[in-house]
C-alpha cells in the first residue's frame, strides 16, 4: 500500500485517501514525499 507524509504537518496519508483530492486531510497542504525514500535530515539553522 502506498502511503506519503504530508510535508507541512508531517502526518502519514495513505494513498486512497488522496484519490480524487491531492490535499492534506489535516491541514490541507498539497506537498507530500513518500517515506520510503530515505532523505537526509539536513538541519538547517
Ligand atoms: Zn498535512
Amino acid at each position: 500500500m502506498t502511503s506519503y507524509k504530508c510535508f507541512d504537518c508531517g502526518k502519514k496519508i495513505i494513498a486512497k485517501t488522496l484519490d480524487k483530492r491531492f490535499v492534506c486531510p489535516h491541514c490541507g497542504s498539497r506537498i507530500f514525499y513518500k517515506p520510503r525514500i530515505k532523505m537526509k535530515t539536513v538541519k538547517s539553522i
